[in-house]
């Protein structure tokens, strides 16, 4: 099962440009707050303009916690507009949400028709060896009476009382044979029921490899995102996300630009909100994060 879903995603910064960021000059931020506004948010990232807001307050508490102070202000007039610009970032990073879902949704049903084909397996197995056992039983017996009907009827029939003892025997194997057929016949139901769910599953498994395939064939391997970026240019601030594959993504993404706006540089350990290619995977600042912070603020 190929798994390659992986999206490495990126943040390209420090490009050259009107980008004011990695400045040496402490703004102001550390002594008066940074007002921001919410600015134009499409809606195909299917996100309100309310859970943004909430998204941005977290990712500003970040900062805020760390400096023990109010570091920004949100209101209608902020200088800093904070946007959600959709392009084929966000829609490639929508779609392989998509097929990741749709994957996982074939491979839970993949499990679950296993886990419904062990016990059947099982009874299988345990009716096929009381079959043969019983198929073998009824074959020597079956043999006896043949040989012992051949012998008599060589010699010109069996008395009364042998030819009784023959019929009984001989009622006894159809009997025998009877639940020999009715056991045959659940062992073809079972054969069938597993087979049906074995087709099933493998099915589901190949239409997830082909899901999987076709997504990673339509997509460049090495794909990386710039997810969001800090502008200033003149007198005009802004921060555009771009890209974002969930909630907590989108308040690491906005935790780096909201930085980048408070002056902090990037740092180089790979698990910082302010590392140039994001990985960190949970909200929080590391130690270099905090420094990156003082020195911003202290205008180093
Ligand atoms: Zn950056």
């Amino acid at each position: 099962m190929k798994a390659k879903l992986l999206l490495a995603s990126a943040l390209l910064l420090g490009l050259p440009g009107p980008m004011a960021f990695g400045q040496t000059r402490a703004r102001p931020a550390c002594l008066a707050p940074i007002s921001y506004r919410i600015g134009a948010l499409d809606s195909r990232f299917g996100i309100s303009r309310e859970d943004f807001g909430r998204a941005v307050e977290e990712a500003a508490g970040l900062w805020e916690g760390a400096a023990g102070r109010t570091l920004f202000v949100r209101g209608p007039k902020g200088v800093v507009a904070i946007n959600l610009v959709y392009d084929n970032r966000q829609e490639t990073t929508q779609r392989l949400i998509a097929v990741r879902a749709a994957v996982s949704d074939k491979l839970n049903e993949v499990n679950a028709i296993k886990s419904r084909l062990r016990p059947l397996q099982d009874k299988m197995r345990a009716l096929e060896d009381t079959y043969s056992a019983q198929l073998s039983s009824y074959k020597r017996l079956q043999d006896e009476y043949n040989q012992t009907v051949t012998q008599w009827n060589g010699k010109g029939g069996a008395p009364e009382a042998e030819h009784l003892r023959l019929s009984n025997q001989r009622l006894a194997l159809r009997k025998q044979e009877a639940s020999l057929e009715e056991k045959r016949q659940e062992l073809n139901g079972l054969a069938d029921a597993i087979n049906e769910l074995a087709d099933k599953h493998n099915g589901l498994l190949h239409r997830a490899n082909d899901e999987a395939d076709s997504f990673n064939k339509s997509t460049p391997s090495s794909l990386q995102f710039e997810e969001g970026r800090y502008i200033k240019q003149g007198r005009e601030e802004r921060i555009d996300i771009f890209q974002f594959d969930g909630e907590t993504a989108l308040r690491i993404i906005l935790a780096h630009e909201l930085g980048h706006a408070l002056g902090i540089r990037h740092n180089g350990n790979p698990s910082s909100v302010m590392s140039p290619l994001i990985r960190a995977d949970r909200v929080a600042l590391t130690a270099e994060d905090g420094e990156g912070l003082k020195a911003a603020c202290s205008g180093r």
